[in-house]
């Protein structure tokens, strides 16, 4: 009874969702019948809101233009409006003095939080948690909308193999199955169940397609890449995003295969709302019509313009061509204003979800944002998330966790005062100093005595979004007190790294180590105290193969927001117990990148070692300084032995896997316990090894859980070079562990 019951409910619930989407398409019919042609070519245009909009008449000329263009009805989005008093006076004038009341829709960079900031997008992905990251999101929404705005551009599905991308920052790492479930729950959590609350907001997966892929690392570069990587690594945290629900699709501003994304109709039009049916609007990246043009691929703005429409990108950020040129186009003949249509719908469908035609100023709250932006509970929030992205790498000499009576502290490093690095790259409305440093956090731990030395400045001036990070290289000054600080202390921790801004957008490096002196202050110091304990900074891998073998302990802490000095203190005294693993690979050196582990086998033989004859560098092992999946704990985990339901599965047939894990160890923890495989041999040679499952399991001390993960077709099959998804009967290994690298095995055949 209960079940029909049940069934009942959730038909009722569809036909109810049914009708929403049937009235939603009639309205839209009614309102596009009302509208001129350059009413709906005004939906596709998106200014950004740099001007002073509640100032008098702007006077700079291209702010004027954007003025009397929106009073026209000629704007259908602005971007990075500040604050619900902005918000308000934008809106007021397309709600009310436009012809047709249309309201805007809001944009806005939500990254990783709006002002009360969570750790980076990619530090999130360590965690491995996807309830913890799915409210980090929903966090974000809640303050962003607050602040007036309604739509995130985020988040970033791009999978990279390429720590030299600053951007890696911004995304969820290298794997694809890691990178899909991540942006399934971002998307959740920015979206909420119901799009047209108050509290939620349209989420965008971006960027459409191939930007981790970018030659060399560097911002912007040429993408080429075959159908294997694109329909298998790279796409698939893209059609997550879809299935989740998102709302909006961003494209890129990369070419792949000689073609712009941003004028390529086999990714937007074929794939993305042919073969996946997406229904929602494509919004261009930054100007990257207008970079057809220098790409070669357009003579002019115009042509751009009738490449980037009929390619399918639906709304223009701030190339200003759709709205200058579209009108003509259609006019000459020369785009069909089906295109033109089809895109206005898509547009206006979000936001009459986005209930933005019940009440334009939903979104505009002075109480709620007053209220709600920097909250006890936000706060609260952003540490646990902050906790749970932090990766232990090394834990030797028992170092940690730290003792909390008696001991002499030293802290050393200029980031650990630092109050805006640790707040990482994107974070546009939230420029002040707002961190918790390390040393604040530390300081908060009275029974032990703490000393500080900065060792000099590590960086100079104010680095900011636009400005790049000058590095002290030489001066030294600091360095003897910081050695004396040291050699009068029972441990030493050390804060190096990157600074906030040196990841991000166009953030791309060529060394991979940490920046000015800091090496040589590590060794130096040392030299004086060996008992280090290294908190890491960064937003991508590093390189670091001296800490790595000689500092006996080295906790990975990213850019963790704004409670980052609280959540490396709890975790260094032990009063949050370490679960995050790495979401790529950490490389030995530049030269070794791209390196991931779900490669391909070179053909080569291995030896006893696991060196691929031939296939390795004659300097430097092949292998990763750090795996992906690899983190420790304070605590220990035996894994008993896999174990599989059956030896043959009929095809369609759910494989289960199961394993036996134990807490060993004296702390309360969680493991992150993986499960990878191997098609042993297919129509397209498939990687070596590819996670297929994971689950985050709290375990007390001394308790043993089964974890048990079932395989079915979503997980044993791949794309070929066509794109159609194949699950091809045959041998397959399954692996289970705690890392990439650390795994048994067992087999199974798929008939
Ligand atoms: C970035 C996008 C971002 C947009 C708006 C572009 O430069 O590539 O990711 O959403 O700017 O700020």
């Amino acid at each position: 009874l209960l079940a029909l019951f049940a069934i009942g409910t959730t038909q009722a619930q569809n036909k109810k969702a049914m009708d929403k989407k049937q009235d939603i398409e009639k309205k839209i019919d009614a309102l596009m019948a009302k509208m001129t042609l350059e009413e709906k070519v005004g939906q596709m245009n998106q200014y950004n809101g740099f001007w002073d909009v509640t100032g008098p008449s702007p006077k700079e000329g291209s702010a004027a233009l954007k003025y009397e263009h929106l009073r026209k009805g000629w704007v259908g989005s602005m971007l990075t409006v500040r604050g619900v008093k902005e918000v308000r006076a934008v809106q007021k004038i397309a709600v009310e003095e436009t012809r047709l009341g249309i309201p805007l829709i809001i944009g806005f960079d939500v990254i990783h939080g709006y002002k009360t900031l969570s750790p980076i997008p990619f530090a999130e992905a360590a965690s491995w948690d996807m309830d913890a990251i799915r409210k980090s999101a929903e966090v974000a929404a809640g303050e962003a909308s607050a602040s007036g705005i309604n739509w995130t551009f985020g988040p970033m599905v791009d999978i990279s193999r390429d720590a030299r991308w600053g951007r890696v920052m911004e995304g969820a790492g290298e794997d694809p199955y890691l990178g899909s479930k991540v942006a399934a729950a971002r998307v959740k959590g920015f979206q909420g169940d119901d799009l047209s609350q108050p509290t939620t907001i349209a989420a965008c997966a971006k960027h459409f397609a191939g930007y981790g892929f970018i030659e060399g690392g560097r911002d912007y570069n040429t993408v080429d890449m075959g159908n294997a990587t694109l329909f298998n690594t790279v796409l698939p945290p893209f059609k997550a995003a879809k299935e989740a629900g998102v709302r909006t699709f961003m494209n890129a501003f990369n070419l792949l295969n000689g073609v712009p994304a941003t004028g390529n109709s086999f990714l937007q039009r074929d794939i993305l709302k042919g073969k996946w049916g997406f229904d929602g609007f494509v919004i261009t990246d930054w100007a990257s019509i207008r970079e057809m043009i220098a790409h070669g691929f357009a003579k002019d703005g115009a042509e751009a313009s009738l490449k980037a429409i009929t390619a399918g990108a639906d709304m223009d950020m701030e190339s200003h061509l759709y709205v200058s040129e579209l009108v003509k186009l259609v006019n000459d003949g020369k785009v069909d204003v089906k295109l033109i249509d089809d895109a206005v719908r898509r547009i206006l469908r979000v936001k009459f979800e986005l209930g933005l035609f019940d009440d334009p100023y939903r979104y505009c709250d002075e109480k709620r944002e007053a209220a709600t932006i920097g909250s006890k509970a936000n706060r609260d929030a952003v540490l646990d998330m902050a906790k749970k992205s932090i990766v232990l790498l090394k834990n030797e000499k028992n170092l940690l966790p730290l003792k909390k009576n008696g001991q002499k502290i030293a802290l050393i490093g200029a980031l650990a005062n630092d109050k805006t690095s640790p707040l990482g790259s994107w974070r546009i409305a939230s420029q002040d100093e707002t961190a918790i440093s390390v040393l604040e956090g530390m300081q908060q731990y009275k029974g032990n005595t703490l000393t500080y030395e900065k060792g000099g400045e590590a960086y100079l001036g104010k680095p900011t979004f636009l400005t790049e990070v000058a590095w002290n290289t030489t001066d030294r000054s600091g360095f003897e007190a910081a050695k004396k600080a040291a050699a009068a202390a029972d441990v030493v921790v050390m804060v190096l790294g990157e600074h906030g801004f040196q990841s991000g957008e166009g953030r791309s490096r060529t060394n991979l180590d940490l920046p000015g002196l800091q090496q040589e202050l590590l060794e130096e110091v040392y030299k004086v105290n060996p008992n280090v304990v290294l908190v890491l900074n960064n937003g991508r891998p590093l390189a670091l193969p001296w800490a790595a073998e000689h500092i006996p302990a080295i906790v990975e802490a990213w850019q963790l927001g704004t409670e980052t000095g609280n959540a490396v203190a709890q975790v260094l005294y032990g009063d949050y117990n370490p679960s995050g693993k790495l979401p790529m690979s950490f490389p030995r050196n530049v030269g070794q990148v791209p390196i991931y582990y779900n490669q391909h086998s070179t053909g080569r033989p291995t030896d006893a070692d696991n060196n691929v004859f031939w296939s390795h560098y004659s300097d430097v092992e092949k292998t990763p300084l750090f795996a992906f999946g690899y983190g420790l704990s304070y605590t220990t985990f035996k894994y008993g032995t896999i174990k599989l339901d059956k030896k043959t599965y009929a095809n369609g047939e759910p494989v289960k896997v199961s394993v036996e894990v134990t807490n060993t160890g004296n702390y309360d923890g969680k493991e992150v316990v993986q499960l990878y495989i191997r098609d042993i041999a297919a129509s397209l040679s498939r990687p070596v090894k590819e996670l297929k499952g994971f689950e985050l399991v709290p375990l007390k001390k001394g308790e043993t859980k089964t974890v048990t993960f079932t395989l079915s077709d979503n997980e044993l099959g791949f794309y070929n070079n066509n794109g159609d998804y194949l699950v091809e009967p045959g041998v397959f290994k399954v692996f289970v562990g705690t890392s990439s690298v650390d795994t048994q095995e067992a087999e199974f055949e798929l008939r």
